[in-house]
């Protein structure tokens, strides 16, 4: 194998890829998204050293090696990527909101950076003689741990003068704190098998130091009994035998005195203890936690200040944000009862309202929201907006403008409820300008006006 192709194998090896091999190409499979984002391609890579084939090409002076001395260089020093975006504000906005009785007129687009950071971890578990390696990358934004998933987006490399300093500790803690919620399962998984693996071990240790005092010590028991029997054989025995028999006796006497060699086994004791220690050291479990490479991630968002312009010369400002990684454009409440708009209507004093709270003038058609449209005519009851509703002056009542007339004697606009017909002119009045007339009849004060000069006018010409 050339060493280029081992140093690449190896590299994507501790990054914890999946590699495989198709004839000559090199398949990397699960390539951690801060490597990708860094070399400007998705896995799987197919990897050839044959620059003639297809696949990226691994070979000196290739754009992965330098991708790869790149990241390594990079190893736990934070990098600065921005994604780009663009976006189309009257699409973004049509897609939540449609207007209904207005349009934009105008539309500005303003941006403001967004930054989340990303941390790649690889964990390493060391325990017995094996070791085992994860990768983690934990993304986390305002505080928060976010899934991060950037497929599909077009990253570059950020601009450095864009200072990302501060939040990036605060994020560290975060994800730290979340890395270790991860790993939970994988840590206590590992540690109940060598829990168990100890548990045998120390049982084995401990038979093994039991047979070795058991050796020391002797059978206790079978030894009292066998000195038992040699003292009956010895009363017994016969001269020639009773030397051999004193000689075996005094032996196994010897022996009952070895048991309490304190000595001994405080030896034996005492190497089981380090024995166990040594064991238990051998079972531990090592997590060594590294964080490989800290990744600032930027983008913009999207503020669109907004003239809607209504039929009738309403006109409004709104201000309106929208996130596209998140893509979401923030929440127009209706001004009227507060819920989340979908369809937006423009009331003629320039509220944003929605379908419920949108209400018609009974007098001249035009569009208002529930709190605009709050007086109606006290005689026919249609409801009406502020220019069309007329006040009475003598009740004080709101009315239309076929309710309110002009008192025939006065010429005061007064609502019909607060005048009355004279029978004889058929003119309206308010009450208080009636009075009776010659034949009884109660009339307004021009007609009783015209009576009396009638009256004057007989008289003058009966003087003649
Ligand atoms: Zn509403
Ligand atoms: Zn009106
Ligand atoms: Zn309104
Ligand atoms: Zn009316
Ligand atoms: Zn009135
Ligand atoms: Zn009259």
């Amino acid at each position: 194998m050339e060493q280029v192709e081992k140093f690449v194998i190896e590299f994507f090896k501790n990054l914890k890829c999946a590699i495989s091999r198709d004839g000559n190409i090199l398949v990397v499979e699960n390539v951690p998204k801060s490597f990708e984002d860094l070399f400007g391609k998705e896995s799987p890579y197919h990897l050839s050293l044959d620059s003639n084939t297809k696949g990226i090409f691994i070979g000196k002076g290739s754009s992965l090696l330098a991708a790869m001395t790149k990241f390594l260089e990079g190893v736990g020093k934070t990098t600065l990527l921005k994604i780009d975006f663009d976006c189309d504000a009257e699409v973004e906005i049509s897609k939540v909101i449609s207007l209904k009785n207005c349009e934009i007129s105008n539309l500005e687009k303003k941006h403001k950076n967004s930054f989340f950071s990303r941390f790649t971890f690889m964990t390493t578990f060391r325990y017995l003689n094996e070791s085992e390696q994860v990768v983690n990358e934990v993304y986390v934004h305002n505080g928060e741990v976010v899934d991060g998933d950037l497929t599909g987006y077009t990253v570059v490399e950020g601009d450095s003068n864009l200072s990302s300093g501060k939040h990036v500790e605060v994020d560290y803690k975060v994800a730290r704190n979340f890395l270790k919620n991860v790993l939970v399962d994988k840590t206590s998984s590992i540690s109940e098998t060598l829990g168990n693996k100890v548990d045998i071990e120390i049982e084995r240790i401990g038979k093994h130091y039991d047979n070795l005092l058991g050796e020391l010590g002797g059978d206790l028991a079978g030894t009292l009994e066998k000195i038992k029997k040699l003292e009956l054989d010895l009363r017994m025995a016969d001269e020639l035998e009773r030397d051999i028999l004193r000689t075996k006796l005094e032996r196994l006497r010897k022996g009952l005195v070895k048991v309490g060699d304190d000595e001994a086994r405080d030896r034996i004791l005492k190497e089981q203890e380090f024995t166990i220690k040594d064991a238990m050291h051998k079972h531990s479990l090592n997590i060594d936690n590294k964080l490989v490479n800290t990744t600032v991630i930027y983008y913009p968002v999207f503020n669109f200040n907004l003239f809607l312009k209504g039929n009738r010369n309403s006109g409004r400002y709104v201000e309106m944000s929208y996130d596209p990684l998140m893509k979401s454009l923030n929440e127009v409440n209706c001004e009227g009862c507060g819920v989340k708009i979908n369809s937006l209507n423009l009331c003629g004093s320039g509220h944003i309202c929605c379908e419920n709270c949108l209400r018609k003038c009974g007098e001249c058609g035009g569009q208002f929201c529930v709190k605009c449209l709050t007086r109606s005519c006290s005689v026919c009851g249609k409801a009406l907006c502020k220019d069309c509703s007329k006040m009475c002056l003598e009740c004080g009542k709101n009315v239309c403008v076929d309710h309110m007339r002009t008192d025939c004697v006065s010429g005061d606009e007064r609502c019909v409820s607060c005048l009355r017909a004279c029978m004889r002119c058929h003119g309206l009045s308010s009450a208080k300008y009636f009075g009776e007339a010659l034949d009884g009849s109660k009339v307004c004060q021009k007609c009783l006006g015209a009576e009396k000069r009638g009256k004057v006018m007989d008289r003058v010409f009966r003087d003649d």
